[in-house]
């Protein structure tokens, strides 16, 4: 199975645990990979992958997509404007078809939230692709 780098992943842990992801989530984090230099991008870096539900709780995340294995995290807090922008439409167009519904009805597959150091892409599948949690790694890997 393809590993992307440790180069592109801010923690070992998140780094670990793409082996978790459904193989489409990995097609869109390969696409990123590829895409990124060809709009300047060089430090294109996966923030998170796969959780746990203690850990969404540390964090007050109160959706289920890290856990249930369609969805990362991208941090872009070096990026431009037009660079973010960029991104968001070169995934959302290409992915279209494996999209999920956000709460306006528009079909994304990345979302730019948060501020200053915590900005991020949340990039994520349809829901129809989730997996079980995993609820002990240790044990499985
Ligand atoms: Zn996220």
């Amino acid at each position: 199975m393809t590993t992307i780098d440790r180069k592109y992943f801010k923690t070992t842990t998140a780094y670990e645990r793409q082996k978790y992801l459904h193989p489409l989530a990995i097609g869109v984090m390969l696409h990123a990979v590829n895409f990124a230099p060809t709009i300047g991008v060089n430090d294109l870096i996966f923030t998170e992958t796969v959780t746990t539900e203690a850990e969404d709780k540390l964090v007050g995340r109160q959706h289920d997509q890290h856990r249930r294995r369609v969805a990362v995290d991208v941090r872009v807090k070096n990026w431009s404007g037009e660079q973010i922008d960029a991104m968001e439409k070169e995934l959302d167009t290409y992915f279209n078809s494996i999209a999920y519904v956000n709460g306006a009805g528009k079909k994304e597959v990345a979302f730019c939230h948060g501020e200053a150091d915590n900005i991020h892409f949340h990039v994520a599948i349809n829901a129809k692709f989730k997996l079980p949690e995993i609820t002990d790694f240790e044990k499985i890997s």
